[in-house]
């Protein structure tokens, strides 16, 4: 089946992005896909450009270092639980374990919804839908599990396994699966939750095994790393394969070469 047409109107109802994305929404005509530099004209031999590979701290230096448009930085961090200094607690851990604060969208006109409600920024949404194309041509069925996520939807999926009232340990242990509001990757719209259809582990899918191969040569091609690779250090939850960041193919390329090459593509 052909992917759907990026920025398909999604019924609201459907559409697990409440906020601030709201209402029949479509996305605006009037802005040009962004076009990437070596991609106009593709350069012969695209399938065996070869990726410089990259150790798990790398990866996550990487997503720092990564000029992403339209995110805004946060200037407070949402509120967690009902207590404030329970709030201050799990954010000290959370911060201990290496999650940091992450920026939301600037501008959520400027988004795409996908199929089933779930949005990303506009690169993210277009090399995603080039990524599970590619997939597909392979025999590998991806399926997209969780895009952007708002503020109040993070908080309901951290909270959502813990009793209340809620424990202090809990909480802890909770963030070895999840980031509480404010801090996790999926907030910035460049952040997706991948599987395989048909397979309960993405980790151990086969699909997994094409897309890592070669130290992920197969994300890479399309501007995607592992979101938390296996040894990336202190970097928040425990290593989650299915998880996904888009930074493109230029930032993958060039992150290796000092500022004033002479590589026209890292040049600027
Ligand atoms: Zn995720």
């Amino acid at each position: 089946m052909a992917p759907p047409a990026l920025g398909a109107v999604v019924a609201e109802t459907h559409a697990r992005v409440d906020e601030p994305i709201t209402g029949p929404w479509a996305p605006p005509t009037l802005i040009d896909e962004p076009k990437s530099r070596w991609r106009e004209p593709a350069p012969a031999g695209v399938d065996s450009l070869s990726f410089p590979h990259f150790t798990g701290q790398e990866f996550n230096e990487l997503f720092r270092m990564a000029a992403l448009p339209n995110l805004s930085s946060i200037s407070a961090t949402p509120a967690i639980t009902e207590s404030a200094e329970m709030d201050e607690h799990i954010r000290a851990e959370a911060v201990e374990r290496g999650y940091q604060r992450r920026p939301l969208p600037a501008n959520y006109a400027l988004m795409r919804l996908i199929d089933d409600g779930l949005a990303l920024q506009r690169p993210a949404a277009a090399a995603w839908l080039a990524l599970q194309q590619d997939a597909a041509d392979h025999g590998f069925e991806l399926e997209l599990k969780s895009a952007y996520r708002g503020h109040r939807y993070q908080r309901e999926i951290f909270l959502r396994p813990l009793e209340t009232p809620y424990e202090l340990d809990d909480l802890a242990e909770r963030l070895k699966m999840s980031a509480p509001p404010g801090y996790s990757k999926h907030h910035t719209g460049y952040a997706i939750d991948i599987g395989q259809a048909g397979h309960r582990h993405f980790g151990s899918s086969p699909a997994y095994r094409w897309i890592s191969a070669d130290n992920f040569a197969n994300a890479k091609k399309h501007g995607w790393i592992p979101s938390y690779p296996p040894d990336g250090g202190r970097q928040g939850p425990v290593p989650e394969p299915w998880e996904f960041t888009y930074v493109g193919v230029e930032a993958i390329l060039c992150f290796h070469q000092p500022p004033a090459g002479d590589d026209p593509l890292c040049s600027n």
